[in-house]
């Protein structure tokens, strides 16, 4: 049975996203049954793993509101290992069109039930807010994974991501924890990075990853090659991490 992790925050460009598709490529690599869950109306961990997203008949949209079983919205990914439901612009309409629904926070946990079996982990990349597609995430979830930037203001907001995690084990998914914490854009030139760390540190102590993921500018590459960092470019330092990374996750 798969553990499915959400990786989450409602800031956007904390590495939500390359997380997702780094981490999911590098478990994969490591053997692992992989599902990428792209629930982002945006939809950049589906382009990010090179699926045109004029070619996709069924996405996550299809799922969560016309009851699409998740199986025919799977698509392969150049990995082995690695498969993706993925997400366009449709699914921007999910947010309100989910409101009036019954059961509208347990639609994604309903869904991804058919398909636990197949996998070993689940991983669900957030949009960045706190709305209903992050709480179906949140209720569907094991665990979570918060990525957090190496920069000023990086512990903004995550009062407010907390208490909705609190919220939705209290109503929605008892069990649900939290992962890690992953620093993410570490600059070590500058001494504001190794503030953020300790602070970071400080607040979610033994949470935090060992692993910290630098600024590399591979990795922001990747994604307009279609590209894990895995593949784009195997040797480089943003691969190095998100490996030790995958390793930190299964070794928990
Ligand atoms: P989110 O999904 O939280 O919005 P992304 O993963 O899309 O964040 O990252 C935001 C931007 O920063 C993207 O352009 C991405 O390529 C880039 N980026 C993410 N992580 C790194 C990193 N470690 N080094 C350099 N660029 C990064
Ligand atoms: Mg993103």
């Amino acid at each position: 049975m798969a553990k499915i992790i959400a990786i989450t925050n409602q800031k956007g460009g904390v590495g939500k996203t390359t997380t997702s598709v780094n981490l999911g490529a590098s478990l994969a690599s490591l053997g692992k049954k992989v599902l990428l869950v792209d629930i982002d109306p945006q939809g950049n961990t589906t382009s990010g793993l090179g699926i045109n997203k004029a070619d996709v008949v069924h996405c996550i949209y299809d799922v969560l509101i016309n009851d699409v079983h998740p199986k025919e919205a799977m698509a392969d990914t150049a990995l082995e290992n690695l498969k993706i439901i993925p997400a366009t612009i449709q699914l921007a309409g999910a947010e309100i069109e989910l409101v009036p629904t019954i059961s509208r926070e347990l639609r994604l946990k309903k869904s991804l039930q058919l398909v636990k079996h197949m996998f070993d982990y689940i991983l669900i990349d957030c949009p960045p807010s706190l709305g209903i597609l992050t709480v179906n995430s949140l209720t569907a979830a094991d665990s979570v994974i918060i990525p957090i930037q190496c920069e000023y203001y990086a512990l903004e907001g995550l009062s407010q991501l907390l208490n909705t995690v609190r919220l939705v084990q209290k109503h929605l998914n008892t069990t649900l924890q939290i992962e890690g914490v992953l620093l993410t854009m570490f600059d070590a030139r500058t001494n504001l990075g190794m503030q953020v760390i300790e602070e970071v540190k400080k607040y979610f102590q033994q949470k935090v990853y060992q692993t910290i993921i630098p600024r590399n500018i591979r990795l922001s590459e990747a994604p307009s090659h279609g590209q894990p960092i895995i593949t784009y470019d195997p040797k480089s330092k943003g691969a190095e991490v998100y490996l030790e990374l995958a390793k930190e996750v299964i070794a928990l």
